[in-house]
């Protein structure tokens, strides 16, 4: 069996500094494997059941129960199994369940730079999925920091929750009808904990902050170095344990996981790049004329929040800034980009403004900042008046914070000056939210689509060489997915 022999080259103990884990189908379920050990598994019921294992399978935890917080710098180069792996089953399976999904995917080891990184993301392992999740404002409980944490897939329920979309019958992401639910696709759930149900905001804004990870952001909060995202924690919810995104725990997978409440492997956005086997062609939403274009792979029978909203409340409006998952709102960046019309942008004085004195002379930092400059300059629009009423939902893609989080690692001085730069673009906004007089009707989301994981030094290997050695014909993806059918 080709498959067998190409998740036996791949766990080879040669490889095991490079290679964490493989994940796979097998006939009847879903199997995980490295060179210390496996594990298959099959759904059952709601949930899944372990068929056989071996070894020291690399999962250690099916549940993100416990912060982790110290252990991330303390042991930077863990491997799946002694890192935990929140919803490992249930991430890995609706991942390769999708019909785009690799045959076999590669979960890299924190060990070595596959991508030529500092920091990187993607895996199954706690450092990688967890990302941050702080909200406050009307409708939102002041629970303070709370030793809780919540999923990627909640976060477009919550959103709608609190946008006020009523509660109607719906089905989950393959198709089982589920009542009760604010989406008409709906694999997550709202997190009641922290709403409030006698209250609801005339207005949510959500700042993404993409890639922070979730302990660098609570470090920053607590050295006061990001002062407007403190003042949310304190007079709202935050969840310490972070907000679990789905596999693959990267960028447009999980921006549309977190506008939709659909797992990646449902949503047709699987991942940043992929083999589309229905019409035999690579797919990469990174490269600009498809990132622009990202939502023409989203399953059209799935929700976005813009399009909840609308179904909701027509007359509302809603504004996305820099967003990939744009889907049904009223303005957007990109959808302005599309179609080729001339997008407002700050003048010289508004780009400069929160971009780091010293590191702001790095060309990758100057550009990102240069990008999240526009990004809060187009919602800003919407707020300071000159476009009549305010929006009901704003959304701003801020980048910075995973650029450098890739340049320089999490824990870097630079990935904390991107982030107090990026907390600083966050009140901006708000300051011409609260002179607009609206600040008390206004709630504040901040998230992060993943999170992101110091990698050490070290050349990227070719692992799709080493295949072709062994004589395995396949087709690799961004260095992890490999798919044997589309050679
Ligand atoms: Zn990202």
């Amino acid at each position: 069996m080709p498959l067998d022999r190409t998740e036996a080259v791949l766990t080879d103990p040669t490889l095991k500094s490079l290679v964490d884990a493989v994940v796979r189908k097998t006939e009847d379920g879903y199997r995980m494997a490295s060179a210390r050990g496996s594990i298959d598994f099959r759904r059952d019921g709601d949930g899944f059941e372990v068929v056989s294992q071996t070894g020291r399978p690399p999962v250690n935890d099916t549940v993100a129960d416990r912060p982790d917080a110290g252990s991330e710098q303390a042991d930077p180069w863990a491997t799946l199994g002694n890192h935990a792996t929140p919803y490992a089953f249930e991430h890995t399976a609706q991942f390769l369940d999708s019909e785009q999904a690799p045959d076999l995917a590669v979960l890299h080891t924190p060990s070595h730079r596959f991508h030529g990184n500092a920091g990187e993301h993607g895996s199954l392992g706690i450092t990688q999925s967890r990302a941050p999740f702080i909200a406050a404002g009307p409708g939102v409980i002041k629970r303070g920091v709370v030793e809780e944490h919540m999923r990627m897939v909640d976060v477009a329920p919550t959103l709608a929750a609190l946008l006020g979309c009523p509660k109607i019958d719906g089905v989950d992401g393959v198709g089982t009808p589920r009542s009760g639910v604010r989406l008409a696709v709906q694999d997550g759930t709202e997190r009641s904990e922290m709403l409030d149900p006698d209250q609801r905001p005339e207005h949510v804004i959500v700042f993404l902050m993409d890639g922070t990870n979730n302990n660098a952001l609570h470090a920053a909060i607590a050295d006061g170095e990001a002062p407007n995202i403190a003042a949310l924690a304190e007079r709202g919810t935050a969840y310490r344990d972070g907000l679990i995104a789905s596999l693959p725990t990267a960028t447009l997978a999980n921006h549309t996981t977190s506008m939709t409440g659909v797992h990646p492997g449902r949503s047709g956005i699987l991942h940043n790049t992929w083999f589309d086997r229905s019409c035999g062609k690579s797919v990469d939403l990174l490269e600009l004329e498809s990132m622009m274009r990202a939502c023409d792979h989203l399953r059209p029978d799935i929700e976005t929040v813009h399009e909840a909203l609308h179904r909701a409340r027509p007359e509302a409006k809603s504004v996305s800034a820099f967003e990939y998952a744009d889907r049904g709102s009223d303005w957007s960046t990109w959808a302005e980009f599309r179609s080729k019309r001339s997008v407002s942008s700050p003048g010289d004085e508004e780009r400069r403004r929160h971009r780091h004195p010293e590191f702001g002379r790095e060309p990758k930092y100057r550009y990102m900042s240069v990008i999240d400059a526009q990004s809060v300059h187009h919602a800003q629009r919407f707020w300071d008046g000159s476009q009549g009423e305010p929006p009901e939902f704003t959304f701003v893609n801020f980048s910075l914070t995973d650029d450098i989080g890739h340049f320089r690692g999490p824990h870097s001085d630079m990935t904390r000056a991107a982030i107090t730069d990026t907390d600083a673009r966050i009140g901006q906004l708000l300051e011409v939210v609260e002179a607009s007089g609206r600040l008390d009707r206004t709630t504040a989301v901040v998230y992060a689509d993943h999170g992101m994981q110091q990698v050490a030094e070290g050349e990227p290997v070719d692992l799709g060489a080493i295949l072709l050695q062994e004589g395995i014909p396949h087709r690799m993806i961004d260095a992890q997915f490999v798919y044997l059918d589309a050679v």
